[in-house]
C-alpha cells in the first residue's frame, strides 16, 4: 500500500467540456465549458446542489457519456471516446448497485473476473480488499442481508479491487444516517490514504465537501464556479452564489473607491467605511457587493467598522447569533462563540459597535 502525497502531476484533466441533452431548441445544457485539473492522490470533491450537472460529469470521466464537445485526459493520454472497461476508472454508485444474490467476497471478485485474472490472485486481492475495508468475518455473506455501511464498504472493495487509477464516488454517503456517516467519511480518507488512489468525490453537502476534500469545485447550473481547497472557497468566494451555498454569509453593498496590493475601501449607504479584499479585475469604482462570515464580525466598545442595533439575540448552545439592523438599515448577523457559561452581555434593543476581523470583507461578482 502506498500513501503518496499529492502531487502536481494531473491524473484527470477536463479541457471544456460540455453536455447537451437533446438537438436544437429542445436542448439542454447539462454542463457548460467545464474546466478542471484533477492531481494525482488528490481528494476532489464536486460540490453543488441538485441538478447542476455533478453526475453528468462523473459519467463522463466513467465513459458511460460522451460530450458534446470538449476531452477528458487521463495521466495526460486522450480518454474521451473510451469505452467505460477500458478506463483504470471505477465509480461506487449512490445505491451500491451490488448483486444482491452474491456472497461478498464474489461481489468483490466480480470485476477481477471480468478482467480475466488468474484465480489464486483473485483470491488474494479479495482477502486484501476485504481486510482494507474490516469484512473478512462477512466474507461468505449475501450483501442483500447486510446493513447499509456495510453494503457501502462492499461496494468501496468491489471498486478498489482492479486496483483503478481513479475512484469516483457519487454521492457515496447520503442515503446512510448521521452517525454512520461521519463513520463512513473518516472511512474514505483512510482508504484514500492507504491506497494512493485519486478520489473524485461528488456530494451536495457543503460540510462534508469542506472537512474532507483536499480540493473542491463548485457547480452551479452546469458550470464551475469556483475551484480551491476548502479554505479558499469558504474565505474567498469568487462568487455571490459560492458565497451563499457555502456557510453562513452577510451581503452589504457600497461604492468601491480604486484597488491598490488587493485592498479597497467601500462605502456603505450609512457614510461608514470598510477596508476589503478586492481583486485587481474589480470595477476601479461604483458599487460591489462584499461579504463577511457572522463569526469575523464582533461587538466592541468604542467605534468599529459598523454601527447597529440588536433586533434578535438567539442562543445556539456553542454559540449565540445577534441579528442587527445596520445603521444604513442592512440586516448583519455576528457570531459569538460561547466561551464561558455566564452568557452573552448584549441585549435586544442595544446599539452596538462592530468589528470586523482584518482581511476578512471580500469582495464577490454579484
Ligand atoms: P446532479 O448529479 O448534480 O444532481 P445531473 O448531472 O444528474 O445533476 O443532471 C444535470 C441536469 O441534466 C439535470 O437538470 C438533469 O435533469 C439533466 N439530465 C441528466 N441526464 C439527462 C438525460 N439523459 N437527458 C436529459 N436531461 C438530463
Ligand atoms: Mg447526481
Amino acid at each position: 500500500m502506498k500513501n503518496t502525497t499529492i502531487s502536481d502531476d494531473c491524473a484527470v484533466d477536463i479541457r471544456a467540456v460540455r453536455k447537451a441533452y437533446g438537438a436544437g431548441e429542445s436542448a439542454f445544457v447539462a454542463l457548460d465549458n467545464a474546466t478542471v485539473s484533477v492531481r494525482e492522490n488528490e481528494f476532489f470533491t464536486l460540490l453543488g446542489p441538485s441538478g447542476c450537472g455533478k453526475t453528468t460529469l462523473l459519467r463522463m470521466i466513467a465513459g458511460f457519456d460522451y460530450p458534446t464537445s470538449g476531452e477528458i485526459l487521463l495521466n495526460g493520454s486522450d480518454i474521451t471516446s473510451l469505452p467505460p472497461f477500458q478506463r483504470p476508472v471505477n465509480t461506487v454508485f449512490q445505491n451500491y448497485a451490488l448483486f444482491p444474490h452474491m456472497t461478498v467476497a464474489e461481489n468483490v471478485a466480480f470485476g477481477l473476473e471480468a478482467l480475466g485474472k488468474p484465480r489464486t490472485e483473485v483470491k488474494a486481492r479479495v482477502a486484501e480488499m476485504l481486510r482494507l475495508v474490516q469484512l473478512e468475518h462477512l466474507a461468505g455473506r449475501r450483501t442483500n442481508q447486510m446493513s447499509g455501511g456495510q453494503q457501502q464498504r462492499v461496494a468501496l472493495a468491489r471498486a478498489l479491487a482492479p486496483q483503478p487509477k481513479v475512484l469516483l464516488l457519487d454521492e457515496p454517503l447520503s442515503a446512510l444516517d448521521y452517525k454512520l456517516r461521519k463513520e463512513m467519511q473518516s472511512e474514505l480518507k483512510r482508504l484514500q490514504y492507504e491506497t494512493g488512489i485519486t478520489f473524485i468525490f461528488v456530494t451536495h453537502d457543503q460540510e462534508e465537501a469542506l472537512t474532507m476534500s483536499d480540493r473542491i469545485a463548485v457547480m452551479s447550473a452546469g458550470r464551475i464556479l469556483q475551484i480551491g481547497t476548502p479554505r479558499e472557497i469558504y474565505n474567498r468566494p469568487a462568487d455571490r452564489f459560492v458565497a451563499s451555498f457555502i456557510g453562513e454569509t452577510n451581503f452589504l453593498t457600497g461604492a468601491l473607491h480604486g484597488v491598490a496590493n488587493g485592498k479597497a475601501k467601500v462605502t456603505l449607504k450609512s457614510g461608514q467605511s470598510v477596508v476589503v479584499n478586492a481583486a485587481s479585475d474589480a470595477p476601479a469604482s461604483g458599487d460591489v457587493t462584499f461579504i463577511v462570515r457572522p463569526e469575523h464580525a464582533s461587538v466592541v466598545e468604542g467605534s468599529g467598522d459598523l454601527r447597529g442595533i440588536v433586533e434578535k439575540v438567539v442562543y445556539f448552545g456553542t454559540h449565540t447569533h445577534l441579528h442587527l439592523r445596520l445603521s444604513g438599515g442592512e440586516a448583519f448577523t455576528v457570531r459569538q462563540q460561547n466561551g464561558s457559561v455566564s452568557g452573552s452581555a448584549v441585549e435586544a434593543g442595544q446599539a452596538v459597535a462592530v468589528a470586523i476581523a482584518e482581511g476578512a470583507a471580500q469582495v464577490v461578482r454579484a
